[in-house]
């Protein structure tokens, strides 16, 4: 079985595990802040924050923006459903904004379409790996004075105008789970350039608990630390951190093998009548290539996502656009909403790509493919 996407773990980072769990801190350890480091440096930001997933790097980078109860938030229908879930996690309202259809990413004037009074906070997700318009975001977050913050979990090793992605928004996060650009079972960090972010973040990940002495209203001893705010265990374990921080030193590597299989793809590919590959890069960017989303007639998707499945390849489809999940449709979000979302649903197919997809299994998912096509034409 070629699986869509999965880990590629090395004997360097099996040895970092063991050193890692017989140290004596398991936890709140010194690999959390080296992991840290290599973080912030990767996403060319002052500061990361280690959390123990993706969708906790979210639900963090949210607080830290100060939404809450009846805050709108502005989140694009084609990603995961983590991305709306932390709002939710608020009590705050995501409303949801359509995406191009050649690309996924968020459509920025429906986004702007989409701007109340009550509008708080903005989010893009860099689907597939490629940069959001974080320009044209931006300035769309500044004429509103809106917060901004990137999903980039499936983005980390990108790169926007010469800078890597992680610094374009006030926050960006991003997920560890092993199909991801780095595995560490489950993990996420936020990236951010902001000092008052940094420190909120590092209290909302230890239940709001502060030991800083510049921040205790008292002085009850050496033991003493304070809660201010209402803060979960969101720490990663210092194995884990330990297994990111190995994998940090082949990022660019893993995103060099993704870049190189998206690049030959189109060749592979090109002789196939009715699918549409994702457009090349952008100048001025380089994308993670996450995921290699190609598009095929909404009518045959699902017989042709079965004879891949058959064939031993283990492709997937991302996303349903999350107000179409039944959570969302019970709490009053009705199918319409996001039509070119819809659409992209209905075509797309991610097709396999990671680092260590080989060029003969990746000729093989081309080999696969053609058939299918002729059996389907
Ligand atoms: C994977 C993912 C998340 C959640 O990350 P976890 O580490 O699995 O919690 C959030 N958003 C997007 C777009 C993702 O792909």
């Amino acid at each position: 079985m070629i699986p869509y996407s999965t880990q590629d773990i090395a004997d360097a980072d099996v040895k970092a595990v063991e050193r890692a769990v017989r140290h004596p801190y398991l936890t709140q350890g010194p690999a959390i802040e080296r992991f840290e480091k290599q973080l912030a440096e990767a996403a060319g930001t002052k500061y990361a924050v280690a959390v123990s997933s993706g969708t906790a790097a979210l639900h963090a980078a949210y607080a830290a923006t100060g939404i809450g109860k009846g805050d709108e938030v502005i989140v694009p229908a084609m990603t995961f459903a983590a991305t709306a879930n932390a709002v939710l996690y608020l009590g705050a309202v995501p409303v949801f904004a359509d995406v191009d259809p050649a690309t996924g990413l968020i459509d920025v004037a429906d986004a702007e379409r989409k701007i109340t009074k009550k509008t708080k906070l903005l989010v893009s997700v860099d689907y597939s790996g490629r940069p959001a318009p974080y320009r044209a975001l931006r300035a769309l977050a500044k004429k509103y004075k809106l917060a901004y913050v990137s999903d980039g979990a499936h983005s980390l090793g990108a790169t926007y105008y010469g800078q890597p992605v992680g610094g374009q928004a006030d926050m960006t996060t991003f997920s560890f789970h092993p199909v991801k650009s780095i595995a560490t079972g489950e993990g996420g960090a936020i990236a951010t350039n902001d000092r008052a972010l940094y420190e909120f973040l590092l209290m909302f990940r230890t239940h709001g608990i502060t030991k800083d002495p510049k921040k205790l209203t008292r002085d009850e001893g050496p033991w003493y630390q304070e809660m201010h705010a209402l803060g979960f265990n969101y720490r990663m374990t210092d194995i884990q951190a330990a297994l990111g921080e190995s994998q940090m030193k082949r990022l660019s590597a893993f995103i060099k093998k993704r870049r190189a299989l998206a690049a030959r793809y189109p060749k592979l590919l090109a002789k196939i009548p009715g699918i549409v590959l994702p457009p090349p890069e952008r100048t001025n960017e380089t994308s993670a290539w996450h995921l290699y989303p190609i598009q095929v007639d909404p009518k045959k998707r699902r017989a042709i996502f079965e004879a891949f499945r058959a064939a031993g390849i283990g492709v997937q489809v991302h996303y349903l656009p999350v107000y179409r999940h039944p959570y969302y449709e019970s709490i009053g979000y009705k199918k319409g909403l996001c039509l070119n979302a819809e659409s992209f649903y209905a075509r797309e197919i991610s097709i396999p790509i990671y680092p260590r997809l080989s060029k003969r299994d990746q000729d093989a998912v081309a080999h696969t493919l053609k058939n299918i096509f002729t059996d389907h034409a």
